[in-house]
């Protein structure tokens, strides 16, 4: 896919830019957001790997200048997100002590290469895998752990802005955190844009809590962490739609439906059809049976990402 080759400016937001690839339909295109400000620039994620960050650093060079990123902040702990740290050497890496305490139970870059190169091509698993992360290099990857961590809420400057990062998980993951810098929000992945979202840890109360702590911020720009751009009635049309798919999936639960019957009975009857990647909702219809049944422990990241795949294959 055509990678952007340069930086959008953020309306109205001096010193603010995206490097925001077209992530509709697809896995793994993040948005990040670029602060320029004074002699100091930071970023908040980093693509999936080392040609998609590489691109990235390109694409900001005109406005950066001679200015090195000195901050780089994770959102959480997915690949997807923190795989292209390594090359920001020098920088100051920020995440949630969760979410760094959280990256040893995630696929490394080798092991993502090993699963989409060797799960067997037969397999519901193997072939989504290969479909949608195939055109990923994670050889040219690396795991780079944060060097500075925190709970709760941290704020930091870059030349005249000052960011405040809010600690939000568990909510799509462990340790997540939303950026705000003034009245524009990066929310990270607990809102994806335009797509059905995948979520990891739940309950999907969590992830609708922090939509809400992002509206409580009266945000003007609402930046997701994949779809494009979006602002406060963008977000607000997303937690509808997280409401609903609580609801429904608590009532199918209630009724005794298992999670793939209460896929197939949402799915049928044309749940929000404009939205893509359906087999996601999945992986949040199991999520959420996870926590409506008790479990001590969500499902793994493969375990529902098998079940997606096989729905998708059926
Ligand atoms: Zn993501």
């Amino acid at each position: 896919m055509n990678l952007p080759d340069q930086l959008t400016p953020v309306p109205g937001a001096d010193g603010l830019f995206l490097w925001a690839p077209d992530g509709a339909g697809r896995w793994g295109y993040a948005n990040c957001l670029w602060i320029v400000s004074g002699s100091e620039a930071a970023v908040v994620d980093t693509p999936y790997d080392g040609r998609l960050t590489e691109a990235m650093i390109a694409a900001a060079r005109p406005r950066l200048g001679d200015r090195t990123v000195r901050t780089v902040v994770n959102t959480h702990a997915n690949g997807d997100h923190t795989f292209g740290n390594h090359l920001f050497p020098g920088a100051e890496i920020v995440a949630t002590r969760a979410a760094s305490d959280h990256l040893h139970h995630e696929p490394t870059p080798q092991q993502m290469h090993a699963l989409v190169q060797e799960s067997p091509p037969d397999t519901p698993l193997g072939r989504y895998l290969r479909e949608h992360f195939g055109v990923f290099d994670f050889t040219s990857a690396r795991l780079t752990e944060p060097t500075l961590t925190f709970s709760g809420r941290y704020a930091f400057t870059v030349g005249d802005k000052e960011v405040e990062l809010h600690e939000v998980g568990p909510a799509h993951h462990a340790g997540d955190l939303v950026a705000r810098v003034g009245d524009v929000v990066c929310t990270g992945d607990v809102f994806f844009h335009g797509d059905h979202p995948p979520h990891w840890a739940g309950p999907l109360q969590n992830i609708i809590e922090a939509c809400e702590l992002v509206l409580g911020f009266n945000p003007r720009v609402v930046i997701p962490g994949h779809g494009p751009r979006t602002d406060r009635a963008g977000l607000e049309e997303h937690l509808v739609y997280l409401r609903t798919v609580q609801r429904e999936i608590r009532l199918r639960f209630e009724a005794g439906m298992t999670a793939e019957k209460a896929m197939e009975d949402l799915t049928q009857r044309d749940f929000y059809p404009h939205l893509g990647m359906p087999e996601r909702l999945m992986i949040v219809t199991a999520l959420e049976y996870s926590h409506l049944r008790g479990d001590s422990s969500p499902p793994g990241v493969l375990d529902l990402a098998g079940r997606a795949a096989a729905w998708v294959y059926q």
